[in-house]
């Protein structure tokens, strides 16, 4: 079980709780930003795009303690920026832990032998290390040769140290699903507790059909690796949104699921689109026009989106809302090998990564000329 049954029930009591109440709406994660500055500047990330003066800027302890006291959500994710070079990232995780929170510290790893003392293993407290596939694929993501083997260690440092650790990785249309499956077993081989998986986020002004395209593809891919998966993989996440990212199902976004804190306060409506800051949880919940978000509002932001951080606490939504997404549950968790000789005979095909070439390319290009606009 990758998940440890403490979390599984704590999440489970306060889903159903939610039900109990009627609240159609409620926080399963909160995306805690304590901070958007990084030491990598990997292509694909906007983060790091902010002028100088707001890269510099944390939020407090404080600040983060009454978001999440605010919100209510039992797992609270941190990502960034990347948030060991927050100066008091071990004060805002040990205040957490207090609180009982689930946390998921998503960190490139590069730093994490050199600060892995300040923190103490939990059952509350999982290392997230971001890889985005085996040495050569994910050093090209993260703009840094060496970027995977220094990861590596820090993996392997925090597994002996005995904390919980899995890995994050974004996929784009274009992954050679035969090296995604081989990077699986590097990870497993690791002694991690999981993986966990999503799509790229695109989105561009392309024709309809392009964005129904591009979701037929990500689907395919996913199908591609998920298929016939081996019984050493463990994923830590809800087994009904990888059957989703495989085309197995169908959600509509919920961005309530997982609301995003960061410096500029609650961000409206998910973690990767910015229409607007509310200054409470309640503010964001109340003002933000929901109905104009996800894939069926046709909201063109919206067309090609998979992501986790908008469709997996749908999957979990539904897992509480039925005997049915229960049943689903029990199903795909005991039996997920999912033999398909379709998606086996495409693991040989071969593949040309140009979409996600092209896309880094794209947004390295608007990069260099926004810097050279503000220069
Ligand atoms: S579909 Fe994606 S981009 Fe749109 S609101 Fe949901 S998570 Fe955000």
């Amino acid at each position: 079980m990758p998940v440890p049954i403490s979390q599984i029930w704590t999440v489970a009591t306060y889903v159903l709780k939610q039900k109990l109440k009627g609240r159609k709406q409620y926080p399963l994660v909160l995306m805690l930003e304590p901070l958007f500055r990084c030491n990598l500047a990997c292509a694909g990330c906007g983060k790091i795009q902010y002028p100088a003066h707001i890269l510099k800027q944390n939020l407090s302890p404080e600040e983060c303690f009454r978001a999440v006291d605010e919100c209510g959500a039992p797992m609270v994710s941190i990502p960034g920026g990347e948030p060991l070079l927050h100066p008091q990232i071990s004060e805002i995780v040990a205040g957490l832990v207090d609180r009982q929170k689930y946390i998921y510290l998503c960190t490139n790893a590069l730093l994490l032998q050199e600060k892995i003392h300040q923190f103490k293993p939990s059952k509350y407290l999982t290392f997230s290390v971001h890889m985005d596939g085996q040495r050569e694929h994910h050093d090209f993501s993260v703009c840094k040769e060496g970027g995977y083997d220094e990861a590596l260690d820090g993996i392997k440092e925090a597994v002996k140290r005995g904390f919980r650790v899995t890995t994050n990785t974004t996929l784009f249309d274009g992954a050679d699903p035969k090296s995604v499956r081989a990077f699986f077993d590097e990870m497993m081989d690791l002694g991690v507790e999981g993986m966990m998986l999503s799509p790229g986020y695109s989105y561009d002004k392309a024709p309809d059909q392009q964005h129904f395209l591009a979701k037929t593809r990500t689907r395919r891919l996913f199908h591609a690796i998920l298929s016939n998966r081996k019984s050493g993989w463990r994923f830590n996440q809800s087994p009904l949104f990888l059957e989703y990212l495989m085309g197995r199902r169908h959600y509509t976004c919920t961005p309530w699921g997982m609301p995003t804190f960061n410096l500029f306060g609650w961000q409206k409506p998910c973690y990767l689109l910015q229409d607007g800051y509310a200054d409470t949880f309640a503010e964001l919940m109340e003002t933000t026009e929901w109905s104009r978000y996800g894939t069926e509002s046709g909201n063109p932001k919206c067309a090609n989106c998979m992501v986790h951080s908008g469709y997996e606490a749908s999957a979990v939504d539904h897992t509480f809302s039925s005997l049915k997404g229960f049943m689903a549950t029990v199903r795909a968790t005991l039996f997920s090998r999912y033999e398909d000789a379709d998606a086996m005979s495409a693991l040989d095909q071969p593949q040309k990564p140009v979409f996600l070439h092209d896309a880094l390319v794209q947004i390295g290009s608007s990069r260099q000329e926004s810097n050279e606009v503000e220069a």
